[in-house]
């Protein structure tokens, strides 16, 4: 890289986020981490300087709140620099029979799924246009490929951000800007492991992993690196494009 570029990382406080947010800071970005959790995004931060790389924690943003993320990225802005790569990460998962999702709970799941993605967008393509180049790249989830049952909400969010990265990839392909779509299969991270406690996996996670067809779980990383990709400058004929990764799951 040229010139060192600053990438905004929702969510990298913890499993697929902390893995990217690693992974773009070793490849030479500035990344700042933006996460609910505060004490995690310290962490992720903490862990990043220490290997010698450059990261801010922007913790205690809920990206479901556009108030709260436009004067996180103004500060992203302020500490370093314009954004000009965005992971859509920060995520909400939930298993609900259909017929019990209240309106609150189905409000909340497309709030942070897709409302995030919205306004966490919104909020840094400025920079990008004026840049004339910009990377965003939106965890959404294999389950959109399948559907899956009991996540009705989750997966109409994940579809809808499915949709809005084909769409916005054709209003700013003209711009320099690519938008693409990361949806991760059975990935072992904390958010996996919660599931597979509460009994919702129907088995465990090395259960699934021996039914995979690479037999085993997907790892952070493996989503880190096909995102590192996404973003640099070599990827910059690919845009609107679901890339999938997730040991051949789904095909
Ligand atoms: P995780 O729960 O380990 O990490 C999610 C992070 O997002 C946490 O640090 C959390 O604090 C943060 N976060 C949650 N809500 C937030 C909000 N409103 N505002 C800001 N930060 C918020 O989850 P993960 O497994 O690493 O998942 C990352 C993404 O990948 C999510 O979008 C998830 O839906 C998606 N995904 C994961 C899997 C998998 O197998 N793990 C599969 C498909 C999709």
């Amino acid at each position: 890289m040229s010139k060192r570029r600053t990438a905004v990382v929702t969510g990298g406080g913890s499993g697929i986020g902390r893995a990217i947010a690693h992974r773009l800071a070793s490849d030479g970005f500035a990344v700042a981490i933006l996460d609910l959790n505060n004490e995690a995004a310290e962490t992720t931060a903490e862990e990043i300087t220490q290997n010698g790389n450059e990261a801010v924690a922007f913790g205690g943003v809920d990206i479901s709140d556009r108030a709260q993320v436009n004067a996180a990225v103004d500060k992203v802005r302020a500490t370093l620099g314009p954004v000009l790569v965005l992971v859509n990460n920060a995520g909400l998962t939930a298993m609900d029979a259909f017929l019990k999702i209240s309106d609150d709970l189905w409000d909340r799941v497309m709030a942070v799924n897709l409302g995030g993605t919205f306004y966490c967008t919104q909020a840094v393509l400025p920079d990008m246009v004026e840049a004339k180049w910009g990377r965003i790249v939106n965890i959404s989830s294999s389950s959109t490929h399948s559907g899956q049952p009991f996540q009705t909400h989750y997966v109409a969010a994940k579809s809808a951000v499915v949709g809005l990265t084909k769409s916005l990839a054709l209003e700013f392909g003209p711009k320099g800007i690519t938008v693409n779509t990361i949806p991760p299969g059975f990935v072992d991270t904390p958010m996996l492991r919660a599931s597979e406690e509460k009994g919702l996996l129907a088995g465990s996670v090395e259960d699934h992993a021996k039914l995979t067809p690479v037999r085993r779980a997907g790892r952070p990383e493996d989503i880190a690196a096909a995102c590192s990709f996404l973003v640099s400058d070599e990827a910059g004929y690919i845009t609107g494009q679901i890339i999938g990764v997730n040991g051949g799951r789904n095909t």
